[in-house]
């Protein structure tokens, strides 16, 4: 299993000399940011686990992760989301439908009687964990110190590649979720003092919740990532024709990339290039392109005009 030291290949994309690091390339089933981000889970004894437990939404990258280590290690991933829409249960595909086809039992909340207004973690917190003897429970996304490790090997791999190839002022750019990555990234670079900076962006809320999260994650804001300001606020998992439009001239470069983060990962990296652009860039590919498998169609229903060909 390919589950570190992916590719960094040289790519012309949207008309910028950058690198990308190629974690979309890791493991097909345990792949991209989740992975790194679950690779400490992978490595820890399961011999008293007989159920993972997590926590997202019905499309989200975690999903399939966990389902595949789950898969893996031999026990069962029990999943909590909050809703699953009446086209998805129809229509199963991307991460739901790959989830479920490596076994994996997804619990939609909001159809169980006790749940007396809980959040779906506190649904867990009170209605599942205390009766369940070998759970191993864990927070949406990696969110948790147990994702550090995993992303100290990809800085680890980057500042490699920095010294291999004699490269200064290094520009590491990716879209943030929960920002754990982005963080632990920037926090590694800045305690090894190597000449590699961290810019990301959110793609879930805003830059103060984003500055929310880096604080509870490390509250000394001098290692934190810089955050990129796009000037406008994009919803997650909303249509936008901009996105798409992107997206196609981003695929053109022969790397598929994903379309709920990459679309303002990249619009962060024209914007920070040309505020700097004899620096070194290099755009982290997260992998989920699974995902494209439910929002292709999505975008194909809504902006038929914007695909041609
Ligand atoms: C989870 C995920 C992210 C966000 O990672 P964070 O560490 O939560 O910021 C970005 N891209 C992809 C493809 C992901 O699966």
């Amino acid at each position: 299993m390919q589950l570190a030291n992916s590719p960094i290949e040289q790519k012309q994309l949207l008309g910028l000399d950058v690198f990308i690091k190629r974690d979309d390339l890791l493991h097909p089933a345990f792949g991209g940011n989740k992975a790194r981000k679950f690779s400490a889970l992978l490595e820890m004894d399961f011999s008293d686990v007989d159920t993972l437990i997590g926590y997202g939404s019905a499309q989200a990258n975690s999903l399939f992760t966990m389902a595949s280590l789950a898969q893996l290690k031999g026990c069962q991933l029990e999943f909590y989301v909050d809703r699953i829409s009446q086209w998805l249960k129809n229509n199963p595909n991307g991460n739901y439908r790959a989830a479920l086809e490596l076994g994996a039992r997804i619990i939609e909340v909001g159809e169980l009687d006790d749940r007396e207004g809980l959040s779906v973690a506190e649904y867990i917190a009170q209605k599942v964990l205390p009766y369940k003897q070998g759970a191993l429970f864990v927070p949406e996304g990696g969110r948790c110190h147990l994702a550090a490790s995993g992303v100290e090997q990809l800085a680890l791999e980057l500042a490699e590649w920095q010294l291999a190839q004699s490269k200064d002022k290094v520009r590491v750019v990716l879209p943030s979720g929960t920002g754990t990555t982005a963080l632990f990234l920037s926090r590694y670079f800045f305690s090894q003092q190597l000449d590699i900076r961290v810019l990301t962006v959110p793609a879930v809320g805003g830059e103060d919740y984003l500055r929310l999260q880096f604080n509870e994650l490390e509250p000394d804001s001098s290692l934190h990532p810089d955050i990129v300001e796009l000037g406008r606020k994009y919803h997650f998992g909303k249509l936008y024709p901009e996105f798409i439009t992107l997206w196609l001239q981003a695929c053109a470069c022969g790397v598929e990339f994903e379309l709920l983060y990459d679309p303002v990962g990249l619009m962060a990296l024209q914007q920070a290039f040309t505020a700097e652009p004899d620096a070194t860039w290099i755009y982290i590919h997260q992998g989920g392109v699974l995902g494209n498998e439910t929002m292709l169609p999505r975008y194909r229903r809504k902006f038929p005009g914007l695909f041609v060909g």
